[in-house]
């Protein structure tokens, strides 16, 4: 893992430049899942400061072994069904995937019987339309946003999108200038939102993301090597 972090640094520093922008504005964060707990262990050495896991049981089961998080945050990253949403809330540190009104809903009420500080969430965003994906769609986004932004018990840090699968350069460019463009329309129309996080890029899209304005990259693959067969 040592040796992919430091080319994937290189790449990551490389896509900054090209659009003048800082690197060390771009967070890396790996994504562990369907591959066993000792890896969290070595991302953490790496001084990999948080891990993104897509699903509770998952999760719940490498805490288990690793016996605690050690000194990473976790970061829920996979769609989250609302019956798992007690235990998302307690085992990990942040939500990315906060895809609907509902969810958010119960997110809040439960943040605030389980935890004295609001959780961090960023709002998952539809950006291509996609029917199969999850996220608040173009048209929704900003209202969705700033709505949950008054929900008691969340904190909203910013978004998260995931590009639709097998899309060319040009659809990726879209969906990414498409939700940072959402990100910006919510601090006009609320000037109070504060939220500047842009999760956006995977192992095939990162450098793009990074062109166009992600400030965090969740890399599976192409970080922490290839996912045991059988896992999406
Ligand atoms: C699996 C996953 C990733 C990382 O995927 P790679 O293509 O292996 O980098 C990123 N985000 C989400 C939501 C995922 O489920």
């Amino acid at each position: 893992m040592a040796v992919r972090l430091a080319a994937v640094c290189n790449r990551v520093s490389e896509a900054a430049s090209r659009v003048g922008r800082d690197p060390s504005g771009v967070e890396i964060l790996p994504v562990t899942k369907g591959h066993p707990a000792p890896l969290i262990r070595e991302a953490a050495a790496l001084g990999l400061g948080c891990i993104g896991e897509n699903r509770v049981s998952e999760a719940e089961a490498k805490f288990g072994a690793l016996e605690g998080k050690l000194d990473v945050e976790w970061c829920l990253i996979g769609r989250l069904q609302r019956n798992k949403a007690r235990r998302a809330v307690r085992l990990f540190d942040s939500i990315e995937s906060v895809d609907s009104m509902r969810l958010a809903q119960t997110l809040s009420r439960i943040a605030l019987e389980e935890t004295t500080e609001a959780c961090p969430v960023l709002v998952q965003v539809n950006a291509s339309g996609e029917a199969t994906k999850a996220g608040f769609g173009p048209a929704e986004a900003v209202d969705a946003v700033l709505e949950i932004c008054e929900l008691p018990g969340l904190r909203v840090d910013g978004l998260m999108t995931m590009a639709p699968f097998g899309s060319d350069e040009h659809e990726l460019r879209g969906v990414f200038v498409s939700t940072r463009g959402i990100l910006e329309e919510c601090g006009r129309q609320d000037p109070r939102f504060k939220g500047g996080t842009l999760s956006m890029g995977m192992s095939n899209d990162f450098e793009i993301a990074v062109e166009e304005g992600s400030t965090r990259v969740r890399l599976g693959s192409v970080l922490v090597g290839p996912r045991p067969a059988g896992r999406a």
